[in-house]
């Protein structure tokens, strides 16, 4: 444990997971971790596992993580794509009708939400190339695009110039793969962000909307819940900025020696070696 820290809350009934390099790695669960959830669950303690991928829907997570003797359920999944879906539900009710730049797995959960969700390589080009488009969109949605195209980014960029709100399902400019990294949604909202002048509503952590979305939907106060991530740079910050407090655990990208150097908001109210001990910090908290 690192001196100097905040306190992790005294009751804590909201523990938010981040998945890869807390739940799992690459294929397998992170070792303890099918126990510590399947411990969580028996406590009755509300949980959630939130990632910033927009490209896979909450029923694709409940199948990946029930391949690793996790079992879950849609509600407790939150990917960045279903966090705007509670975000827009929250905050923006009248966003019906929404232009989507993003993969199969983002129209789907769009679509399921019950938004008017048209793809942006669905949309007939302006008659004359960066004049408006035939209609007006509420919104456009930016997530991980793998097929993303200059023509896509154009019809975009004028939903915007038509009034659409600029909305980005997360910021993360690279996307981790196990061979290392691709282009991630951040750079694709950066060049429309650049091309239209507009600063984008971000989602994702560590932006806190994602997290408020959580407590929020979840009628649990942040200062009851509890951020289990191995990133300090998206999973503590993100904690912090939603009111919530973390724990950082040593199974992903961070090691002791980087928790240890941590300043500011990236400093957890605790550090565990892995799901055993996440299991000992929460144990006295639950109610
Ligand atoms: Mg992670």
């Amino acid at each position: 444990m690192i001196g100097g820290m905040a306190e992790l809350p005294p009751r804590v009934r909201l523990v938010i997971f981040d998945l890869d390099g807390v739940i799992y790695r690459g294929s397998g669960p992170v070792p303890g971790a099918p126990e510590l959830v399947a411990w969580l669950h028996a406590t009755g303690t509300a949980v959630r596992f939130a990632t910033n991928n927009s490209m896979v829907t909450r029923a694709g997570y409940v199948e990946r993580l029930g391949a690793m003797g996790i079992p879950t359920t849609v509600e407790e999944i939150v990917t960045s794509t279903s966090a705007t879906v509670e975000h827009l539900r929250q905050h923006a009710p009248e966003v019906r009708s929404v232009l989507a730049i993003g993969a199969d797995g983002m129209r789907e959960e769009l679509t399921t939400a019950g938004l008017e969700v048209v793809m942006a390589d669905a949309v007939e080009p302006p008659a004359g190339p960066g004049g408006p488009l035939a209609r007006r969109f509420d919104a456009v949605v930016v997530g991980l695009d793998p097929l993303i195209d200059y023509a896509r980014l154009a019809i975009a960029m004028s939903a915007v110039a038509g009034g659409a709100r600029l909305i980005a399902t997360n910021a993360d400019t690279r996307y981790p793969t196990p061979a290392g990294f691709l282009p991630g949604a951040g750079s694709i909202v950066a060049a429309l962000a650049t091309a239209t002048g507009v600063t984008p509503e971000v989602i994702g952590k560590p932006a806190p909307a994602m997290f408020r979305a959580i407590t929020e939907a979840s009628g649990i106060p942040a200062a009851e819940c509890v951020v289990v991530g191995d990133n300090p740079d998206a999973d503590v910050v993100g904690a912090h900025r939603a009111g919530c407090a973390a724990i950082l655990v040593l199974t992903g990208v961070a090691d002791a020696a980087l928790a240890a150097g941590l300043r500011g908001e990236r400093v957890p109210e605790a550090v565990a070696a892995g799901p055993a001990e996440v299991r000992v910090l929460l144990e006295p908290r639950l109610s």
